[in-house]
């Protein structure tokens, strides 16, 4: 029997660690964290590898140490050799750099002798605890259990993308291994920033690249307002007792498929210099035709391309799966219309069943599923077990 089990061994799984370890004392024998990937935050690593980005869109302020300045304490102590620690504005960290903190936190708490390798399949709610069954038929009791699954298993697939052939893949896919070696023509699909940063990766590597993209660039330091970081909309917000409310409230705050100034800058340049194509249009039909691929777009124009690389995001599907369905329907579990959990100020969703990010947006807003809302989440849980509540967003 655990005093803490989290489902999710990602950015938000990491960081509750950390500072259940850190600050609320939780003794590192009564904490473990369900994962399936052989690594924790594989699936953050394998993402941001993937586009090829270089620094983070979030500043340094938000990184997995208990201390929001751990970062910034680092780099004065660090001798680089590379790029640029940071990046303006906001002293974004690179990539490079904030993976080798984040591999540090894990070693510092040591955190990945905590890791289960395996998925969790369902869950019960006995009178004293709760009871997690894994995919190998095994059950691990524990008196509470953090859902930090995030929203990374359900990729959007568009529907005239679920044609039979190897030569579509999805950037977010599990595994992803399709970025091409040799030359080749590429079209990546999607108007956010891992769209962008995908094809200017590919311009970069010497490919042919064709950005298609459904409106215009669309210009965003960040996913949403920093406002909502704390009390400036935050204050607000709280106050909204209607779920379904705040949940317009959500949708209106993300910048969905924006990208941040510096992207834009990199791509109209190498749109300007001819080594990527340009389309603001939306796929109408994709045909496989003789070892090629064949878009033909709203317009009447059509792309040929060796490879499809969709950068189209996430489903915005509660996440999950069947483990939450269920765990809802046998204990009658509060939900708005959305699906999404209905929680309390500690992100208590039922006495030892607690929330982070996307299932804890409708309680910490938009940034839920951020780097900060990792960083918000943590405040919550943490704050109610050593008793100081007060100014948290
Ligand atoms: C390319 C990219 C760049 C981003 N850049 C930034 C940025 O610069 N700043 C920022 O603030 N945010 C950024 N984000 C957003 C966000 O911070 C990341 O998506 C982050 O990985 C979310 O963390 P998470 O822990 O919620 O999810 P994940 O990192 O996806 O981790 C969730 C884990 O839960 C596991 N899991 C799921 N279901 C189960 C189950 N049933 N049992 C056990 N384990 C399960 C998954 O396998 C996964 O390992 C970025 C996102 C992407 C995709």
């Amino acid at each position: 029997m655990l005093d803490w089990l989290i489902v999710g061994g990602g950015i938000h799984g990491v960081h509750i660690a950390a500072r259940l370890i850190g600050q609320a004392n939780v003794d590192i024998e009564q904490i473990r964290i369900i994962d399936p990937n052989q690594k924790l935050l594989q699936r953050w690593k394998d993402c941001t590898s993937t586009t090829g980005m270089q620094y983070l869109r979030s500043p340094s302020v938000h990184n997995l140490d208990i201390d929001p300045w751990a970062l910034l304490d680092k780099a004065v102590e660090e001798e680089n050799q590379g790029i640029p620690l940071f990046s303006p504005p906001y002293d974004r960290p690179s990539l490079e750099f904030f993976n080798k903190h984040c591999d540090e936190i894990i070693a510092k708490y040591q955190i990945d002798e905590l890791h289960i390798q395996a998925k969790a399949e369902s869950c019960t709610l006995e009178s004293e605890f709760v009871m997690v069954e894994i995919d190998n038929g095994q059950q691990i009791g524990a008196k509470n259990v953090v859902f930090a699954m995030g929203a990374g298993d359900q990729p959007t697939w568009p529907e005239w993308s679920k044609i039979d052939s190897e030569k579509i893949h999805h950037i977010f896919s599990d595994n992803f291994d399709a970025l091409p070696n040799l030359k080749e023509s590429v079209s990546v699909i999607g108007g956010g920033i891992s769209a962008g940063q995908v094809a200017l990766r590919l311009a970069e590597e010497g490919h042919e690249v064709t950005l298609v993209t459904r409106h215009e660039l669309r210009e965003h330091q960040f996913d949403s307002d920093p406002g909502w970081l704390g009390p400036m909309y935050m204050d607000g917000y709280s106050k909204i007792a209607d779920v379904n409310k705040r949940r317009k409230l959500i949708t209106k705050a993300r910048h969905k498929g924006s990208m941040s100034p510096d992207v834009i800058e990199s791509l109209n340049q190498q749109i300007a210099r001819g080594n990527i194509s340009w389309h603001i249009d939306d796929v109408d039909e994709l045909i496989e035709d003789n070892e090629q691929l064949i878009i033909k777009l709203e317009s009447g124009e059509k792309i040929i391309a060796d490879r499809i690389l969709l950068a189209t995001g996430f489903e915005g599907n509660r996440p999950g799966g069947e483990l939450i369905t269920q765990l809802i329907q046998s204990a009658s579990l509060p939900c708005a219309k959305c699906g999404y959990p209905i929680v309390d100020q500690t992100l208590c969703w039922h006495p030892g069943i607690y929330v982070s990010g996307p299932l804890a947006e409708l309680e910490l807003g938009p940034v839920s599923r951020n780097i900060s809302g990792a960083r918000r989440a943590a405040d919550r849980i943490v704050s109610s077990l050593i008793g100081n509540m007060a100014e948290l967003y």
